[in-house]
């Protein structure tokens, strides 16, 4: 379980969250959900450890205290919205670099690289260079390349905001797919209401720095908990 404990973040004099208090479960996926502005990726840059907290937050991860622990031994992966792949490897290239600098077996290294990408079916695409894959490709390669590591936690910050709906609408069926079958605790960021209810297990509806709400899809949609809540998950804009 991750839990962040009575989490702040102040920068200059202004207080962008406030106490948080969260308890996450092994193997789901949620979705942090909130307009601009309203602390998401904070939050998510706090968990991976890409920012520090104020005094006084805790963050455990299945009972150890995390607060202080170096972002690269969280066992955390992310996938941000400009997938940061390097663009003169392949997709196979692109997914195993992680391995190569960990020093993996090269019997190792081809077996994880095989499983994941054929979940994430990737199979015919693997030896094209990056600036041959589509969008929706692409974003399955940055995704192989964090899930290849085995982390504890995957988070990703909007990363479908550069898709059409179309490509959206499949690229989340395919990332609901790979995230059951290798059962990664997931945090997925978006201010799209309808994302969020295609694909949690549960939201977390953010508002102004402070949790409004955390429940299953239809436990927000049927009873929200304010008119914040309701106007937001109502929003169909
Ligand atoms: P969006 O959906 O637009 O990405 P968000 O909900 O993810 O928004 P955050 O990026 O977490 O929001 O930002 C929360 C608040 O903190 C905003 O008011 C933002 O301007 C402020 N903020 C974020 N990073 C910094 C920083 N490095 N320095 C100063 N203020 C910051």
């Amino acid at each position: 379980m991750l839990e962040l404990i009575n989490v702040s973040k102040t920068f200059g004099s202004s207080k962008v969250l406030k106490d948080i208090n969260l308890q996450l479960e092994n193997g789901k996926l949620y979705t942090f959900l909130g307009p601009s502005g309203c602390g998401k990726t904070t939050t998510l840059r706090i968990i991976a450890g890409l920012e520090n907290s104020d005094k006084g937050s805790q963050i455990l991860f299945n009972g150890e205290d995390i607060t202080n622990k170096e972002s690269s031994k969280r066992g955390i992966g992310f996938v941000f919205q400009n997938y940061a792949l390097f663009p003169h490897l392949t997709a196979y290239e692109n997914i195993i670099y992680g391995l190569k600098v960990q020093k993996l077996s090269k019997e190792e290294i081809a077996k994880r690289a095989d499983d994941i990408i054929g979940i994430s079916r990737l199979d015919e695409h693997k030896h094209k260079q990056i600036g041959q894959l589509s969008g929706g490709q692409q974003q399955r390669v940055a995704i192989a390349r964090s899930l290849v590591l085995h982390p504890n936690i995957l988070l990703l910050d909007e990363p479908m905001s550069n898709l059409d709906a179309e490509l959206k609408e499949s690229m989340l069926e395919s990332l609901m797919d790979i995230q059951k079958s290798l059962d990664v605790t997931t945090i997925y960021v978006t201010h799209d209401q309808k994302e969020a209810l295609l694909i949690s297990d549960e939201i977390i509806v953010f508002n102004d720095g402070n949790i409004s709400q955390k429940g299953t899809n239809l436990d927000i949609y049927r009873n929200p908990s304010n008119t914040f809540v309701a106007n937001f998950i109502g929003d169909n804009n």
